[in-house]
């Protein structure tokens, strides 16, 4: 069995795309969650980027201690010293370094020539493996790079001590047959090569993420890098959960493992769409919520009589719950632990506290509370700001026919405000009070509302992505079996993380 290591990217790359930003409490709640998973390596940033990039990569690296941190790097001393500064104090640290090889990048992006792009690769993989013992090299545009040339790249990399090759098909263009041409390509090429980590990094932009991975897997890659839910620039990148898924049920066919721990993939992609407030397709392989369904009466025949006559895999293996689990009105914080720790969560003592809180209210208003329930409420909690502005009350009139009015009570740093407004809809309306209370100019760039569970008693999310004036959306969602409830929270919530982000950073916590 070949052992494939699985180098994570959702904190950046998949950050990367658009209305995915985390703020650092949910980046540190997302790499909690990777190291759980078993990811080799994760990256945790691109540590020049901006302050903020640079604190959460450096946050990542003092807690992470099972997996490989990296952090991304141009080929310049200034970024690899960023990224070296961020990610030194790391158990595993990692520099990961690139630089453009296809002519099309060298030429118009970075107005290099062959020769300048070889020996600026020499000196930068060189100057980046003084710092740090483990050096990852990716020539991007890999697949769009003239083989020769780009084995030639590789070669000066190696020699000047990178540790873990990357082929890149940035753009999402090559095919599988291609991709596996390469990589025997570089294996026959690159002198050293047998001696380095050979990775891969597939966009979707045609949809062979997985494909192309999976065939680099066939010839003799041994990283490959993906992310949760296969987000990231444009169509995305591979996606973690279906690479593998791939390897462990096609391991007959592959013949490679991963250190994954698959039980906890469903929990991974759930916290990540919780987080970015991007919900998952149905049909979406491993983790969506028709994944494991079966509708027609003749499957569901054969899945009674035999699961395997339609089933490949079992929504054990990758940690769906069973959505039979009841816990009522008088369950005790021990019933609420218990059951939370057989769906795989352990919370700490104050964690707890929060969602036995939260679940009381919620029992008040429903008899049962499901599994779903509990999720809903548990993953929800890493959205709770109690520093900022808390919802103390609402009031709303709104009719056909009538002017739609909100009447919003807040409360903030101990003190209580009060502001009404008109809106087009109770909405509207309730969002306008809440910025006019708060001298806010904020847009509301999408809305969205979806029932969590089933039934008329069912908890309403609503997601709210707000645009601040440099551009950047945040997230804000809010959870109730009342929608109006729902959607003013989600909104207080986006504005919360808003506001947090423009405090000066003395004032943050
Ligand atoms: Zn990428």
């Amino acid at each position: 069995m070949n052992r494939i290591k699985i180098f994570d990217t959702t904190l950046r790359d998949g950050e990367q795309s658009p209305g995915c930003n985390m703020n650092l409490k949910e980046k540190i709640e997302m790499a909690r969650q990777l190291e759980q998973l078993g990811v080799d390596v994760i990256e945790a940033g691109f540590a020049i980027a901006s302050p903020m990039d640079f604190r959460s990569v450096q946050s990542i690296a003092e807690m992470v201690t099972g997996c490989t941190v990296a952090s991304l790097a141009r080929c310049t001393k200034g970024d690899i010293d960023a990224a070296w500064e961020a990610v030194k104090c790391a158990k595993h640290p990692r520099i990961h370094v690139f630089l453009a090889t296809s002519d099309i990048h060298m030429e118009y992006k970075l107005k290099m020539t062959r020769e300048q792009v070889v020996s600026t690769i020499s000196e930068m993989v060189a100057y980046a493996r003084s710092l740090c013992a483990d050096v990852e090299f990716s020539a991007e545009d890999a697949s769009r790079s003239d083989p020769p040339f780009l084995a030639e790249c590789y070669s000066a990399a190696i020699a000047s001590g990178a540790t873990v090759i990357n082929v890149p098909d940035t753009v999402g263009y090559s095919t599988p047959e291609e991709m596996s041409g390469l990589i025997t390509f570089l294996r026959q090429h690159v002198p050293g090569i047998e001696g380095a980590e050979i990775s891969v990094h597939c966009h979707d932009d045609l949809g062979m993420a997985v494909s192309n991975s999976l065939a680099c897997v066939r010839a003799g890659a041994t990283q490959v890098e993906c992310t949760v839910n296969g987000i990231g620039e444009r169509a995305g990148n591979a996606s973690l959960e279906e690479i593998v898924m791939a390897l462990k049920t096609r391991k007959d066919f592959y013949q490679a493992e991963t250190a994954v721990c698959t039980g906890q993939i469903y929990r991974s992609s759930k916290l990540l769409s919780s987080i970015t407030g991007v919900p998952i397709p149905p049909s979406k392989a491993i983790v969506g919520a028709n994944a494991f369904a079966h509708e027609s009466g003749i499957h569901q025949h054969g899945v009674i009589a035999n699961a395997r006559t339609y089933e490949i895999m079992n929504s054990t293996d990758v940690g769906i719950p069973q959505n039979t689990m009841v816990l009522g009105k008088h369950s005790g914080k021990h019933a609420l632990r218990e059951k939370l720790s057989s769906m795989g969560y352990s919370l700490s003592d104050g964690e707890l506290d929060e969602v036995f809180a939260r679940f009381k209210a919620l029992a008040d208003k429903k008899k049962v509370i499901t599994g779903s329930d509990l999720e809903a409420l548990t993953l929800n909690r890493i959205h709770l700001n109690t520093a900022g502005c808390q919802l103390v009350s609402h009031v709303v009139n709104a009719g056909y026919g009538v002017p739609n009015t909100s009447c919003i009570k807040l409360r903030r740093s101990g003190k209580e405000m009060e502001e009404v407004a008109i809106g087009s809809g109770p909405l509207d309306a309730s969002f306008k009070a809440i910025n006019r209370m708060l001298g806010l100019n904020i847009k509301l760039d999408s809305f969205s509302l979806n029932a969590v569970t089933d039934g008329e008693d069912a908890i309403g999310e609503a997601v709210v992505k707000l645009a601040s004036g440099d551009g950047i959306v945040y997230t804000g969602t809010g959870l109730s079996t009342d929608i109006i409830e729902s959607s003013i929270r989600a909104y207080l919530n986006g504005v919360n993380k808003l506001m947090e982000a423009a405090a000066p950073a003395a004032e943050r916590s």
